[in-house]
């Protein structure tokens, strides 16, 4: 089941600095790059592709360009902060910095070149760690993102080769930009597990939002309670996305995988774990061969911890993309580099030695009873709208 992945990967994504104090760190993506090249991936099947700047008329293909112009000109120095008002730009999460444009329209293309890879038949699986904002919209930026480049690898995939496709969201925020786009297009089905609304940004993504006109049913949420386990997780997934994938029967399989829902994340109150993101990008690569010839694009996302736990998890999951089994003690060589870069000692393992402070008997009730019952009324709700069950 193992075919070519491609990573696609340049230095030039930590261009994409919204400031230097700001939560999303670039230098998680270097680490990510180097604890990929430290484990030799790239003699086993893994080999790095180049991205390249995504056009306007690409651009256009989920953005009003208009937004486009505002944030090109924007990109200049000595632009202000006030001139983004109305557009999502030069807020706390959104604040405007030079070269905006060009760091985005860099990422918008990884994932189109993702996209290309697959459909030429390069390779089965890419996997575009530096991409998966999924929170920007038609005309605003939102949640740390400006360019959205997984809805518009989606959008592309459907344009350009009449792809059904879908959607698979397992960020701990929900993907809004994304259901947003596609809300009423029953061939892009848009599947999001979050962190609830209630507790968490963007506010949005409860089970009753299922799409409109055609696309009802094509929007699934699945919102969780502070405390959610790996089990818990994977078992509302084992329960929803395999039944709405073979009867969506999809000819591509776009994932973001951010992984802010780990436990040490310091912006959310999810408690995943690596291992428990190793298990479930198996469970998607199982999906990808069942129901789409293995085609399958992944995208990273939100990930806080930029030293501990983003490099682990994107090269586990990595790992995983190309059915590889990694040794569980982490490269010394990478350990060294992680070090100098954060200041402290790097983690010795991959994922052993990960796991949650014991949680509150009350919490974990509480995780479990939700998670079960937004389960219960997607099947319930959803799953007749589309034939899955
Ligand atoms: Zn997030």
């Amino acid at each position: 089941m193992s075919g070519e992945v491609a990573v696609i990967y340049s230095d030039a994504y930590r261009g994409y600095e919204l400031s230097p104090w700001h939560p999303m760190k670039p230098v998680r993506l270097l680490l990510t790059a180097e604890l990929i090249r430290a484990y030799g991936l790239e003699d086993q099947g893994v080999r790095f592709l180049e991205p390249r700047p995504a056009t306007d008329a690409e651009l256009a293909l989920v953005h009003d360009p208009a937004y486009v112009d505002k944030v090109r000109e924007l990109s200049a120095p000595g632009a202000r902060d006030a001139e983004g008002m109305g557009w999502g730009l030069g807020t706390g999460d959104n604040p405007i910095f030079e070269r905006m444009h060009e760091a985005s329209a860099l990422i918008a293309g990884g994932a189109l070149a993702a996209a290309e890879a697959i459909m030429s038949g390069k390779v089965q699986h890419a996997f575009h760690f530096g991409g998966g904002l999924h929170h920007a919209h038609r005309a605003r930026a939102a949640g740390f993102c400006i360019y959205n480049d997984v809805a518009l690898a989606a959008a592309w995939l459907e344009r350009e080769h009449g792809a059904r496709v879908l959607y698979l969201d397992f960020d701990a925020h929900h993907g809004d930009g994304v259901q947003e786009r596609f809300y009423d297009d029953p061939r892009v089905m848009t599947v999001s597990f979050h962190e609830s609304g209630r507790h968490l940004f963007p506010g949005s993504g409860f089970p009753g939002q299922a799409g409109e006109g055609e696309g009802k049913g094509y929007a699934v949420n699945l919102p969780l309670e502070p405390g959610t386990t790996d089990e818990i997780f994977l078992e509302a997934y084992d329960r929803l996305v395999p039944p709405l994938a073979r009867a969506f029967a999809p000819d591509v399989i776009v994932t973001q995988n951010g992984c802010d829902a780990h436990w040490e994340d310091p912006l959310t109150h999810l408690a995943l774990t690596v291992s428990g993101f190793r298990e479930l990008a198996r469970r998607q690569h199982r999906l990808a061969h069942e129901v789409c010839g293995g085609r399958w694009l992944a995208t990273g996302g939100g990930g806080y911890q930029a030293f501990s736990v983003v490099p682990r998890a994107w090269t586990a999951h990595t790992a995983a993309m190309a059915g590889i089994e990694l040794e569980d003690r982490l490269p010394e060589s990478w350990r060294r580099l992680c070090a100098e870069r954060s200041g402290v000692e790097a983690p010795r393992c991959l994922a052993s030695d990960d796991r949650p402070p014991e949680l509150d008997r009350a919490v974990l009730d509480r995780a479990r009873e939700a998670a079960a019952a937004g389960v219960a009324e997607i099947e319930r709700n959803v799953f007749p709208l589309v034939g899955a069950g």
